[in-house]
């Protein structure tokens, strides 16, 4: 470190990012009149392809913490998903699962192109009480074992600025983390690609489009003004151009020609896919928020969703730990990360399932694509269930327990079509794998039930 790094500030919180989750942190603390300082390098850090599509709890959130109005002329309404599975016209039609309704009101989240969504947030979170912004400036040491004090480095130099609480906000590949010394699990599953189009040609408009098919996964929603994103995923060591080829040839021929056209004349966004497992959430006066916390496959588009739920449960926390007039920090951040860490156990593991299922090709995973399907096809309460999963309206592990037992037993509706097939030693095979992982996943709900 430089020796002309000066003492300069003391704050509340210190928070490490100024995107989805740094803000929503930022505008939960402020409530509580905490002295908030966001660091935020800006703009020139780069455009990437990120998440937009945002499930209603998360938009409820945002709109609790004042960062948006539901009134706002802001992205595009989001009704639930549409999901087409790569069988679709043989034996699958295009499934779609509405969030549903609350009080007699169709539920809705939205979709926000999202550098804008980054910058009408960060922007508004700037006129909140005791909230300021370094834009052009990043964390760039933690020092001491804990608690930290941290170092940024701004155009003028660097600063040593000392936080009752620091906040890793800093996405998913958080370098912060790594300055407070905390490690992680690191899987790469795929790469992703997008391209803007005009939403007329999207085959269900105001639902996430969601194509399955064996290259990956490919997303298509509109973002307001007229535009659509569509994505595509690149799995690792396929070839980008092979992938998109056959991503396209289960798109719907309005949306495939005008996806081509747009790829000739224009380069894509890109982004890398990953599960990031931190070995924990909170060390010392130290936290770690939204992507950084952790992340999964975005098949669930619950990435902002999580990051306003972490800010919310932080808020939460310090008030129920609270001590007279004087916050608990320790105790809060232990709050913090028990019922974080269950969250997004059941979001993670999710993910993980989903991918599985409309991803592998082995007999288990077939039978599990088809069971949801099924599922689905048969259940209204079903597809209610599996919505407030995916929207982490519900975030329960004995729900995603139960949930995925029920799935399962579709496995003896599918048997006819198995035997017509001569597949009945694979249909064998799979049922065992899948009940098997259902008991597994049922220890698992113990196990966290034990625990808390
Ligand atoms: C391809 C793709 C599609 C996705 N689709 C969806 C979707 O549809 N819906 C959904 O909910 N989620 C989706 N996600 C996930 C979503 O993008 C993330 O969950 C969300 O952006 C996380 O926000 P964040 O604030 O934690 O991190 P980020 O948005 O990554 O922001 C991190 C911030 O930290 C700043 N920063 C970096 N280094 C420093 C430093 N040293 N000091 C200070 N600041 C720093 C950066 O400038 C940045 O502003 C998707 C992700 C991907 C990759």
């Amino acid at each position: 470190m430089k020796n002309d790094t000066i003492d300069r500030e003391v704050v509340d919180v210190l928070i490490a990012g100024g995107s989805v989750a740094g803000v929503a942190a930022a505008a939960a603390l402020s409530k509580l009149g905490l002295n908030i300082l966001i660091i935020e390098p800006g703009p020139a850090h780069g455009r990437r392809l990120a998440g937009e599509l945002i499930h209603p709890p998360g938009i409820d959130g945002l709109c609790e913490l004042g960062l948006l109005d539901r009134d706002m002329p802001l992205g595009s309404e989001v009704k639930g998903f549409a999901i087409f599975p790569s069988n679709l016209g043989k034996d699958e039609e295009c499934m779609v699962l509405p969030y549903g309704e609350s009080e007699g009101k169709q539920v809705s989240g939205l979709a926000i192109e999202h550098t804008l969504l980054k910058e009408k947030i960060l922007e508004r979170v700037q006129g909140f009480a005791g909230v300021r912004t370094i834009i052009g400036a990043r964390v760039t040491a933690l020092e001491g074992d804990g608690p930290f004090t941290a170092v940024v480095s701004t155009a003028d130099g660097e600063e040593r600025i000392t936080a009752k609480l620091i906040l890793g906000a800093d996405g998913p590949m958080s370098q912060v983390r790594k300055m407070a010394g905390v490690s992680h699990d690191t899987t790469r599953y795929s790469g992703m690609m997008g391209v803007e189009i005009d939403d007329s040609y999207l085959p269900y408009h105001g639902f996430g489009n969601i194509f399955l098919n064996p290259v990956g996964v490919a997303y298509a929603y509109a973002i307001g003004d007229g535009r659509a994103r569509i994505m595509f995923e690149v799995l690792r060591d396929a070839d980008a151009k092979e992938s998109i080829k056959t991503h396209l040839s289960f798109f719907p021929e309005k949306l495939r020609n005008a996806v081509e056209q747009n790829m000739a004349e224009n380069k894509p966004l890109a982004a890398a896919n990953y599960c990031i497992i931190p070995e924990t959430s909170v060390k010392s006066n130290f936290a770690l928020v939204g992507d950084a916390r952790g992340c999964c496959h975005p098949l669930t588009a619950s990435g902002i969703t999580a990051a306003v739920k972490d800010a919310l449960i932080l808020r939460d926390s310090l008030v129920a730990t609270k001590r007279g007039d004087q916050f608990d920090f320790d105790a809060a951040l232990r709050r913090f990360a028990r019922i974080c860490g269950r969250l997004h156990l059941t979001r993670r593991t999710l993910a993980e399932e989903l991918r599985e299922a409309f991803l592998a090709q082995t007999p288990a995973a077939l039978l599990l694509n088809q069971c949801i399907f099924s599922y689905w096809r048969n259940s209204a309460k079903g597809r209610e269930h599996s919505m407030a999963l995916l929207s982490m309206l519900d975030s329960s592990i004995f729900s995603l327990a139960g949930q995925y037992l029920l799935v399962v037993t579709h496995v003896f509706r599918l048997l006819p079509s198995w035997v017509r097939e001569k597949k009945l030693m694979s249909w064998g095979d799979g049922v065992f794998k899948l009940f098997v992982k259902s008991l597994e996943f049922q220890q698992t709900a113990i196990t966290q039930w034990l625990k808390a």
